[in-house]
């Protein structure tokens, strides 16, 4: 088993929301993202992974009170030999080509999923 799915999880576990971007955007997306996809986040929860937590996330506004994030990217511990591509309720899930540095020390490497489309009241 290459993937450390236990590892991953402790990663997802020891995060706090300081670890986070606190922009308006990625606000947004922790508050719905759960709600609005929740076949995504079990299926990534299988990996170890939160989708609350994301590494790295950006989003264009679509329509006044709508957003899409189009890659949403996450740190996954272990080597990705085992990692297949796949898609979950419209949502593609496959391997980050770049990406900001995670200060990861262990072996891991970074998925990137999307688009998602979530509803932004904030304003
Ligand atoms: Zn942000």
């Amino acid at each position: 088993m290459s993937m450390k799915i236990n590892e991953t999880r402790k990663y997802y576990e020891s995060m706090t929301a300081q670890d986070l971007c606190q922009c308006d955007n990625c606000q947004n997306f922790y508050r719905r993202i759960s709600e609005a996809y929740p076949e995504v986040a079990a299926f990534l929860s299988g990996l170890g992974v939160d989708i609350e937590k994301p590494h790295e996330a950006w989003a264009i506004e679509i329509e006044p009170d709508k957003l899409m994030y189009p890659d949403v990217q996450y740190v996954v511990m272990g080597s990705k030999s085992d990692f297949k591509e796949t898609e979950v309720s419209g949502v593609k899930i496959y391997l980050a080509d770049s990406y900001p540095p995670t200060d990861v020390d262990e072996e891991h490497f970074v998925i990137e999923s999307g688009p998602y489309y979530l509803k932004n009241e904030a304003r």
